[in-house]
């Protein structure tokens, strides 16, 4: 397994989150034995209107769908940003056989930045390598608020000049 193809393959999927608007958040599920990419997702929130439509999510129910059943053995997550509890809940729930992610995320990342869910004692505790292609993974999310920002200060401007 060539992790730095797939994690290039889940920054890809961010780009489309972002040029969409999206938070740049890309996750494809892989099947390790073949190489064979099964599901892939990326946040998708405003798009779909709910909080649960994060990148992992997606990419793990497509593979579910794919695979033809809810425990993904043989399978591995990459995403671009340390999972969320949520989604690390999801990769305890779908039996992932391992995790990899990019950046690490201070505000919500639930493996090692604000907890760690698989210190506890969960019935499945898959390897963890983080840190693949990171800076990459951190500058798409950097880059896109900074472009937020920018409309945002810009938007303000124009309306500061109408309001005159
Ligand atoms: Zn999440």
């Amino acid at each position: 397994m060539n992790d730095e193809f797939y994690m290039k393959r889940a920054l890809e999927l961010a780009a489309l989150a972002a040029a969409q608007g999206e938070v740049p958040v890309g996750a494809v599920v892989v099947k390790q034995s073949t190489g064979e990419i099964v599901g892939e997702g990326y946040n998708r929130r405003e798009t779909d209107k709910t909080p649960l439509a994060h990148a992992e999510i997606i990419a793990i129910n497509e593979a579910s769908r794919r695979l033809g059943g809810w425990r993904l053995v043989d399978c591995a997550l990459y995403v671009t940003l340390e999972p969320c509890p949520m989604c690390a809940g999801a990769v305890i729930n779908s039996r992932v056989e391992r995790l990899v992610y990019g950046a690490s995320d201070p505000k919500a990342g639930s493996c090692g930045s604000v907890t760690d869910l698989f210190s506890y004692p969960y019935n499945h505790i898959p390897p963890i390598e983080r840190g693949i292609l990171a800076e990459e993974c951190a500058s798409v999310l950097t880059e896109f608020f900074r472009q937020l920002r920018e409309r945002k200060n810009a938007l303000k401007n124009i309306s500061q000049i109408t309001d005159r």
